[in-house]
């Protein structure tokens, strides 16, 4: 799943990034409201966003208002050391979900994280289903139901997110370069045959399901899941 964190100064970012990044969230981290706003332009899948109040050019209010306005429904989660309940109230108005005092604990970050991604537009059930390929999100595992013993198999959060895109898009070709953006923080330097040895990766599981054949490479044009 992935998140959008706002935030300028740099130590808190960091380790906010490394905490989320531990717990298999792919995080972009935008220092200020504008590139935020930019990056909201160019990814569609953001389960949650994490926006400091206080930031240059555009503060984290505004930023939340104007998704609003453009009819961003991503649940908003406002950090900042304002505490007041005339200020909780501004946040709250200005379309926040939620509201973090500063200084707070990484553990209360992602339970709240938690509890907004389960209001996210983007955000699946327990389970997401494509012909007998059964993907469960609890567990980080994938099963194929047709099988007599139903084993499940564990995924590595990179498998389970690219097995997630493949089935919110079965049948359908996705290039090498939607994959990768998908996939991987807009900071990340990936090389350039990551996607290629990803998809290598998760073939081999698909297989250990009875699966030999599910993802097919399309010459020139990408790969598509064919259960
Ligand atoms: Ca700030």
């Amino acid at each position: 799943m992935r998140l959008l964190l706002v935030e300028d100064e740099k130590d808190l970012a960091q380790a906010i990034c490394i905490t989320l990044r531990n717990r298999n969230y792919i995080v972009d981290w935008a220092e200020d409201g504008k590139i935020a706003w930019d990056y909201l332009e160019t990814i569609n899948n953001y389960v949650v966003a994490i926006i400091d109040w206080m930031l240059p050019n555009l503060s984290g209010l505004e930023l939340c208002k104007i998704m609003r306005q453009h009819n961003y429904h991503l649940p908003v989660i406002i950090l900042t050391a304002r505490s007041s309940i005339a200020d909780r109230v501004i946040g709250l108005d200005a379309g926040a979900d939620d509201y973090l005092n500063k200084p707070f604990g990484m553990e209360e970050l992602l339970a709240r994280v938690r509890a907004l991604q389960r209001r996210s537009p983007v955000f699946q059930s327990t389970n997401l289903q494509v012909g007998s390929l059964l993907l469960n999100y609890d567990k980080f595992t994938m099963q194929n139901i047709n099988e007599l013993n139903k084993n499940s198999i564990v995924l590595t959060a990179k498998e389970f997110q690219l097995l997630e895109y493949f089935m919110q898009h079965p049948g359908q070709i996705l290039s090498q370069d939607q994959i990768r953006l998908r996939l991987w923080d807009l900071s990340d330097d990936c090389v350039s045959n990551v996607v290629a040895a990803q998809v290598r990766l998760l073939r081999r599981k698909l297989v250990e399901c009875n699966y030999p054949d599910a993802i097919q490479t399309i010459r020139g044009l990408g790969y598509r899941l064919n259960i």
